[in-house]
């Protein structure tokens, strides 16, 4: 607005009106001069996230398939209320968003890597996720999870720009504590994440206890171990006085062997960590699957053995192709789009 030669409050009535009315048109923006509005009209444009599809009905997960103004594809999940997921209250609704179009990292078991990278996200569209779930379903979101499509921390910047915005008053006003990021492993994006003031959670993806599994599964832990990572983890629970999420996916004679649990558990009490496992989501064109519900009672017993917090997620969204990627993959094969 300065550089415009505007008095600087005009920057406050403009993020009122993107963040707090959601104006869709400079034109609506009332308390803002007509040659104002025409200049901003002329220099920038307002959202072009478009949902295309939603899955799943009210009460229930749903799915949120959206295409950006290049005609890439993301996808956003909205999790209804549901006991203490990433350490929130029960009452809150949760959204998964997508931080990149594709993954670089090529985990074995992810549709989201599938297709290989495409590129970053902007700031805009990370928040614009959240903007249009809420208008699409009327309800207010109030805990946000990076866990979609992408690598959160190799899309740094535009990653903390999204925070910024999301958690500043004169945004979505959403607190740090009720921002989760989720990494499946980059030790050294992690520990610059410790370093911003901001209380942001920090989930870790692990899917391995050792090496060897993740190694398997994980093409970066050849770059940054367990160690290099639980290291990074260490640092970040002293840095920032809260605990940690290992997020870990049970899939069947991969990861789900007594003896991964047990060395699970110590990880986990080393960085005061809590455990969420998740029976993997079958992807179409990967041989994967997850174990049986016994195996997975008994993985969760061992790590309760130890007294570590732990969950097993119990069926939400299997059926609307919940997991990472998924739907756009199934999206893009059938229209055969970009
Ligand atoms: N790239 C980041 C964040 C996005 S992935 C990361 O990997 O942490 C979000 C979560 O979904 C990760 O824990 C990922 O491992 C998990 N996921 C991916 N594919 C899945 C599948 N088929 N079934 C269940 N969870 C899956
Ligand atoms: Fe990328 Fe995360 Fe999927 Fe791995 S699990 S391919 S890092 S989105």
């Amino acid at each position: 607005m300065v550089s415009l030669g505007q008095p600087q409050y005009r920057a406050g009535q403009l993020a009122e009106w993107l963040y707090k009315k959601r104006a869709t048109s400079f034109d609506q923006m009332s308390d803002l001069p007509r040659d104002l509005r025409e200049q901003l009209a002329g220099r920038f444009s307002l959202s072009k996230t478009e949902i295309v599809r939603v899955l799943g009905s009210r009460d229930t997960t749903r799915k949120f398939l959206f295409r950006l103004g290049d005609d890439s594809l993301i996808e956003s999940v909205l999790i209804p209320a549901s006991p203490a997921l990433y350490g929130s209250r029960s009452d809150r609704r949760t959204i998964c968003v997508s931080t990149q179009v594709g993954c670089a990292y090529g985990c074995k078991f992810c549709a989201s890597g599938l297709e290989g990278f495409s590129r970053n996200l902007r700031p805009n569209e990370i928040v614009d996720q959240i903007i249009a779930t809420e208008r699409e379903s009327g309800e207010k979101i109030d805990n946000i999870v990076f866990m979609g499509m992408g690598e959160p921390l190799a899309n740094f910047d535009n990653l903390l720009s999204a925070i910024r915005i999301i958690n500043a008053p004169w945004g979505l006003g959403i607190g740090a504590r009720h921002i989760t990021v989720s990494t499946s492993g980059l030790a050294p994006q992690s520990r610059k994440l410790a370093e911003q003031p901001l209380q942001i959670r920090l989930a870790i993806s692990l899917h391995g206890a050792t090496d060897a599994v993740r190694n398997r599964i994980m093409p970066i832990n050849r770059r940054y171990s367990i160690e290099t990572l639980l290291a990074a983890g260490d640092d970040y629970v002293s840095r920032k006085k809260q605990r940690l999420t290992f997020e870990y996916i049970l899939i069947k004679d991969v990861n789900d062997s007594e003896e991964e649990a047990h060395l699970l558990a110590k990880h986990a009490l080393r960085l005061r960590a809590k455990v969420n496992l998740i029976p993997y989501n079958t992807v179409q064109g990967l041989p994967w699957s997850r174990p049986s519900q016994d195996r997975q009672e008994k993985f969760l017993a061992i790590l309760r053995e130890h007294e570590v917090p732990a969950t097993l997620r119990r069926e939400k969204g299997h059926d609307i192709e919940a997991a990472c990627g998924q739907l756009r993959l199934q999206t893009k094969r059938e229209l055969q789009l970009r």
